[in-house]
């Protein structure tokens, strides 16, 4: 016993020369002690400590907490000789120590009980560049938050915690809404002074209730672990809501941001992270189609969804060879002439498990996969190799109109695929319109021009679809020669006592008459809407009072006699 304790005593007056931190676990006593120099070393309460398994779980971050748990308890249960493990530890004003814990266990009982001895040493400086290196690629830069790979290291350990400690926990998925557009409009430095604010206000709102991580570009997700009950997850996702009401300032600039968030739960939804976060991500996506700025619950609703999603890209990938795509075109009449004037292609896509699906489903898909880019070639082809047949028949139209999507404008050989297809067909380039949305031009025109430019200087017309949906700028409008605005069908919907809409169709057309564009109203359903429009100066009406898009068999008999279209007789 004397020998013991002078062995400790020793012990004791050699490492207090070199200001490291001596603990005593007395393992029979349930009892832990830790030597005064511990208040100077970290920020830490030892108060009603038992043990220094609690200390551990107390102390480490999250990320080095099982490993740290693991090593002491491979000593403990005498899978190792030495205990020797290192962990890092924030301190309460955010910096990062890493503590370097040794021990081993007293040879002989001190009082007949067990006792584990050892120091605790701040190694923050001994790091070798090498791991703080390794360190640094666990974290994003700007944000100073945990990277995509630190994140799927978090949510792995505590996903095997939850299975083991049968406790509950949330991925939280947020998505800040049209981030690009703030990038477009006040610039990258601003975008970053965004990221940076909103991990902050995270930070604050978050706290020590979970961990935060971004994992690309403007998206970021929280984890919660072990929380109270379900409410905590509405109360962070309303604080985050409730923060932005208010502006963030960046040089003078005042920059109101909203966010999309998804949330999905383990072990309830899925025990797998790549799962979990695809149906945090799918929640959020869910929260931005029903108008961005809210959260949403994974569920059962948008599970569904999410799998017939997944159905469509994955049947959509054989579409092209399994000859289940078709093209429907809709007539646009001259009123004045009552003739057919143009000719606009829309995609069908019949397939042998999901039936019709409506191209305003599988667009949207296709363009998330990518596989747009072979659709849209697809569409090219086939409408121009149709187009040529027609021409060649002798049909009398203007144009021929194809939906092109921002990804296939993006794509590096869209313009030669335009001008060599054109080429291959002998189709005159005049004769080729390609819409394009509101919202994509003005994606597309800061990087694009040119190209839009080139595509436009070789003939092909451009028209902007949807218009009046978007937050058109007449800046944009008025750089480029489009030849066609196409009125967006919400426009005609009630126009028949919509002052308003009136209001606005009139001044467009007037517009137009000044800056030589063509107009095309589009969703024109009845013969009132089609009067009143047609004595409103519309030239060009498009919608189902003429013909619903019908197949190219179908459009040539209406080419060929040019029939009787909504009651009007067609002429040639
Ligand atoms: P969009 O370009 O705005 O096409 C007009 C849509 O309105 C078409 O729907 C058309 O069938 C429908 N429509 C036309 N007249 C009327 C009407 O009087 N009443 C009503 N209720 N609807 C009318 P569709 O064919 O389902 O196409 C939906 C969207 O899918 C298109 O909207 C377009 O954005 C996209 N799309 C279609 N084909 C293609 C394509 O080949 N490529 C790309 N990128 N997108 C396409
Ligand atoms: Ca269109
Ligand atoms: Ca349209």
């Amino acid at each position: 016993m004397e020998n013991d304790i002078y062995e400790r005593d020793a012990y004791i007056k050699a490492i207090q020369a070199v200001n490291d931190v001596i603990w005593e676990w007395n393992l029979d006593a349930k009892m832990i002690i830790f030597s005064k120099e511990i208040n100077e070393m970290i920020d830490f309460d030892t108060d009603d400590l038992c043990n220094l398994k609690e200390f551990i779980e107390r102390a480490a971050i999250e990320e080095d907490k099982d490993k740290a748990l693991d090593e002491l308890n491979d000593f403990l249960n005498n899978k190792t000789n030495i205990y020797n493990s290192v962990f890092r530890m924030e301190q309460n004003d955010g910096e990062i120590k890493w503590l370097q814990i040794k021990g081993r266990l007293s040879r002989e009982k001190l009082f007949g009980n067990k006792v584990f001895i050892g120091v605790m040493t701040d190694v923050t400086q001994f790091i070798s560049l090498q791991d703080r290196i390794k360190y640094m690629a666990y974290f994003d830069g700007l944000t100073e938050l945990p990277n995509r790979v630190l994140f799927f290291q978090i949510l792995n350990n505590l996903l095997i915690r939850s299975i083991r400690e049968k406790k509950r926990g949330a991925v939280i998925f947020i998505d800040i809404d049209n981030f690009k557009t703030i990038n477009d409009n006040f610039g990258h430095q601003h975008g970053d002074m965004i990221l940076k604010m909103f991990a902050q206000l995270l930070k604050i709102i978050v706290d020590k209730s979970g961990q935060i991580a971004r994992l690309s570009g403007d998206e970021f997700v929280i984890i919660l672990y072990d929380y109270k009950d379900s409410k905590k997850i509405e109360m962070i996702c309303d604080d985050i809501k409730n923060y932005l009401k208010n502006y963030f300032e960046i040089k003078d600039k005042q920059i109101y941001i909203t966010v999309s968030i998804g949330i999905a739960l383990f072990p309830e939804h899925s025990c797998d992270a790549n799962e979990l976060l695809k149906y945090a991500d799918f929640a959020m996506y869910y929260s931005k189609l029903n108008g961005k700025g809210r959260y949403s619950f994974f569920n059962k609703e948008i599970s569904d969804t999410f799998f017939r999603m997944r159905q469509i890209e994955l049947e959509l990938e054989m579409s092209i060879q399994n000859e289940e795509l078709y093209i429907c075109y809709q007539p646009q009449v001259d009123v004045c002439k009552n003739k057919i004037i143009g000719i606009e292609a829309l995609i069908r896509w019949n397939n042998k498990n999901l039936g019709n699906i409506s191209p305003a489903e599988f667009i949207p898909i296709a363009e998330k996969t990518g596989f747009i880019i072979k659709l849209g070639k697809w569409v090219i082809e086939e409408v121009l190799s149709t187009t040529s047949l027609w021409k060649k028949k002798g049909y009398e139209f203007k144009n021929i109109s194809i939906n092109v999507s921002p990804i296939q404008i993006k794509e590096k050989n869209f313009k030669e695929t335009l001008f060599n297809t054109c080429k291959k067909y002998d189709i005159p380039s005049n004769l080729l319109e390609i819409e394009i949305t509101e919202g994509t031009l003005m994606e597309v025109y800061k990087e694009e021009y040119k190209l839009l430019e080139d595509i436009i200087s070789n003939g092909i017309n451009i028209a902007i679809d949807d218009f009046g949906t978007g937050y058109s700028s007449l800046n944009y409008i008025t750089a480029l020669p489009f030849q066609t605005i196409k009125i967006d069908k919400s426009f005609v919907d009630n126009i028949i006592d919509n002052e308003k809409n009136i209001a606005v169709i009139k001044s467009i057309i007037k517009l137009s008459e000044s800056l030589r564009y063509n107009i095309i109203i589009e969703g024109v359903e009845t013969r009132e809407q089609a009067d009143l429009l047609e004595g409103l100066g519309c030239k060009i009406i498009q919608g189902y009072y003429f013909s619903k898009p019908i197949p190219k068999s179908d459009l040539e008999i209406l080419l060929m006699n040019q029939g009787v279209l909504g009651g009007r007789q067609i002429g040639r």
